[in-house]
Order: structure tokens, then C-alpha cells, then sequence
């Protein structure tokens, strides 16, 4: 490991080899959690008519009076006649307001509704109508390119008419998960051995990237095992992700596997605490991540480096996830590296605020459980008081 870089570098060499992968058409049905890959432009007004916004009698604004009943407009069956003074029809929420027609009285407001004739008071125009395009204008742009498609996105995709959307293709992952003490949920544990925790985290990490997992595959401390399981993973991932076995110990096989396989390393080792020991490289298109094995460092690796390349290959906003909180509890520096504490946090009037969650060991898994976001502290001397405002990443 030679001189060790920041995170921010780190990010910026990830971001620099993280180009967008292709785009394709998605059924809105498929869409949730997709990055839009278009400018979604509306070709029709939103409601694409004169509407009404109650139930009640749709008339010719005036002074009020005694009315004509003359028809009825219901949501999707609009009324055949046009509206004259003296003259009313019934109208449903959501139904075509009639020619003529220019407000809505509603049905709590008139007396003596009986079927023929009712009594309105006086109303003004356009009470209760809603216009055509109030919400979207044909031509208007609705959602952008790179846009996160959510609910609310989808929702406005349906209600421009659009039936699927082009969206980037999701990035292809394999994640590998290496070392001899590992052993499966629900397997007996023998001496020495541990179960897999990583493999479960980071695979679920790689799911809320909006990514699509190809495999998951444990790997043996051996060097042909690990050459064959990066080789092969090569062939058909977009994206990498190996925990563990990257270090230079006599059982890290990582490293020299992606030597021999043609990929080229970009960096090794950030000034992190947890994740010093961080990979990663790229053949060709194909990026590699080489993830500390410690648990809560793959995770925060993850977060930092991987997720930011997943969400650029898919053309969305790598630093979304980016956002300053108070710290609430003073947290010691470390001199050489910028600290991610995982930490809990609470909304106030002068915004977020973040607490550590506990012990912060590498290993200590369960500081990850409630933590909302990493607080990124920089490196240094002393501590970082209570009151400091920092940069946290948000987790997801
Ligand atoms: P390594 O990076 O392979 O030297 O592993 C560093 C530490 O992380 C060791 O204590 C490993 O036992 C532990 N570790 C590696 N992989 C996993 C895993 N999948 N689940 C839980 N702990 C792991
Ligand atoms: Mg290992």
C-alpha cells in the first residue's frame, strides 16, 4: 500500500471509470426503483379537460335561483347537452363540465334538490372547475433524464398516458465472498469458523443501488478458486464486488487473481477508518471492487465507493445520497484517516443531527442497526466536539 488517498479522490477515480450503461424500454409495472433514461415530455393537457372538482350542479355563474335539470355529466360519460341560463346538470367529481357550463355549485350548497329543478345560491365562474392542464401542459417536460423513478414518478408517468418508459439498464453484479472460516446460515459452525455475514449485507446493499444481483458465490482462501470465481464473474457482471482476501497476507488471493486476469488496479488502500484496506480496478467496462472483509467496513466501503458507481452507471446523481448534520456527541479523531461513524439520526428546527450508535469496531456489526447515515469525520488531531457540523451519507 502506497500513500493512502482520501475518500473524495477515491470516489472521483471510481466516478471517472463508472461510464452509463445502455438504456431500455420498461412497462411502468417494472419501472419502481429504475433511473429514467429520457426527458419524459407530456403530449397532452393534465386533466386533459374542464373539470369538475365536486360532486354538485354545473351552471352559468350568476346571482342564483331556481334551475332547470336538464341532464347529468358523470366521470367519463359527459352530458350530451349544453347549459343555458335557468338551466342545470347534475355533475359527478372528476366529470366534463359541460359547454356553457363555466361553475360548479355543490350538491351541499343547493336546496331542494328534486330531479327536475334545484335552488342554487350565487356563484361565481370557474367555483369548483378545475381547468384542463392545471397540473402537466401538453409539451411540458414532467420528469428528467437521470431521474429516480419512485411512486409519485410512476404515478405522473400513467397520468400522461406513457404505458413504459426508457430506463437504464440496471448494472449486472456478482458478489464474491471469500475465506475459509465462512460458513452458511443454518449450517453447524466448526471450530474457528464464522457464519457469512457479508455476503447477505452487501447483496442487500446491492439491491437498494437499484442494481440487478447475477450470483452470490463463497470462495475458498486458494488461489486457483478465487482466479476461477473472479474469471467467471468477469465474464458476465457489469460490477464485481469481492469481500475479503484482498490484504497481502499469505491467504490473500485477491489481488494477485486480478492481476493475472487483466484488470487494472486504480487504487489501493484510502486514508478510511473503517475500509483502509479498499481495491479497486477496471477491465475494460468491467469495474472491480476489492472490499475489506470486516463487516461494517465492506458495508461502508460499499456505500462510499460502490453505490456512487452504481448509481453513475445507471445515470443517476451519485452525490444524492450526500447531505450535513450537527453532531450530537463529541467523536475522537483519528490522525491519519477520516472516520465513517455509523450514527442514528433526528430532525430538528436547524436540521439533521447524528449520534453515534454505539462501539465502533469493524467488526461490530450491530453498530450498523439504526444507523440512518455515516458521518464522514476528517482526519486529526484531539476530538470533534459536540455542535460540529459534518458531512454524512445517508444510508438507504
Ligand atoms: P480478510 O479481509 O479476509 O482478512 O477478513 C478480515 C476479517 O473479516 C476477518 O476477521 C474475517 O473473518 C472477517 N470476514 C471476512 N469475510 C467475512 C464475511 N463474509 N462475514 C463475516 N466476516 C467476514
Ligand atoms: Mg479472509
Amino acid at each position: 500500500m502506497a500513500a493512502l488517498i482520501g475518500i473524495e479522490e477515491a470516489r472521483r477515480i471510481v466516478l471517472a471509470a463508472a461510464r452509463p450503461l445502455g438504456a431500455e424500454e420498461v412497462a411502468l409495472e417494472q419501472a419502481l426503483g429504475r433511473v429514467l433514461a429520457e426527458d419524459l415530455e407530456s403530449g397532452l393537457d393534465v386533466p386533459p379537460f374542464r373539470s369538475s372538482a365536486m360532486d354538485g350542479y354545473a351552471v352559468v355563474a350568476g346571482p342564483g335561483g331556481e334551475l332547470r335539470v336538464i341532464g347529468e355529466s358523470r366521470a367519463g360519460r359527459p352530458a350530451e347537452r349544453r347549459v343555458e341560463r335557468g338551466t342545470a346538470v347534475r355533475i359527478s367529481t372528476g366529470a366534463l363540465v359541460p359547454e356553457g357550463a363555466d361553475a360548479v355549485v355543490p350538491i351541499e350548497r343547493v336546496e331542494a334538490a328534486r330531479s327536475e329543478a334545484v335552488s342554487v345560491p350565487a356563484v361565481q365562474p370557474g367555483a369548483n372547475v378545475r381547468e384542463a392542464g392545471e397540473d402537466v401542459r401538453a409539451g411540458q417536460v414532467v420528469l428528467r433524464r437521470g431521474a429516480a423513478l419512485g411512486p409519485a414518478e410512476l404515478g405522473v408517468a400513467a397520468s400522461v398516458g406513457r404505458p413504459s418508459l426508457r430506463c437504464a439498464r440496471r448494472p449486472r453484479v456478482v458478489v464474491l465472498v471469500t475465506g475459509d472460516e465462512l460458513a452458511e446460515p443454518g449450517e453447524p459452525l466448526a471450530p474457528g469458523a464464522i457464519y457469512s455475514s457479508n455476503g447477505f449485507a452487501l447483496t442487500g446493499q446491492v439491491a437498494r443501488a437499484g442494481a440487478s444481483l447475477l450470483r452470490r458465490a463463497n470462495v475458498r482462501d486458494a488461489a486457483e478458486a478465487t482466479h476461477e470465481a473472479l474469471a467467471v464473474a468477469l465474464e458476465d457482471a457489469d460490477v464485481v464486488i469481492v469481500s475479503g482476501g484482498v490484504s497481502v497476507g499469505p491467504h490473500d488471493h485477491v489481488k494477485p487473481a486480478l492481476r493475472e486476469l487483466g484488470v487494472e488496479e486504480r487504487f489501493w488502500g484510502v486514508a478510511l477508518k473503517p475500509g483502509k484496506p479498499t481495491w479497486f480496478g477496471a477491465r475494460g467496462a468491467r469495474l472491480v471492487f476489492g472490499l475489506p472483509g470486516n463487516p461494517v467496513s465492506a458495508m461502508v466501503t460499499f456505500q462510499l465507493f460502490a453505490r456512487p458507481a452504481l448509481a453513475a452507471l445507471q445515470g443517476a446523481d451519485p452525490g444524492a445520497t450526500r447531505a450535513e448534520a450537527v453532531l450530537d456527541r463529541a467523536v475522537p479523531r483519528s490522525p491519519g484517516r477520516e472516520q465513517a461513524v455509523r450514527c442514528r439520526l433526528t430532525a430538528r428546527a436547524d436540521g439533521w443531527h447524528a449520534e453515534p450508535t454505539g462501539p465502533q469496531g469493524s467488526h461490530v456489526l450491530t453498530s450498523m442497526l439504526g444507523a440512518a447515515a455515516l458521518a464522514l469525520v476528517p482526519a486529526g488531531d484531539g476530538e470533534l466536539a459536540a455542535g460540529e457540523r459534518v458531512a454524512i451519507e445517508m444510508l438507504t
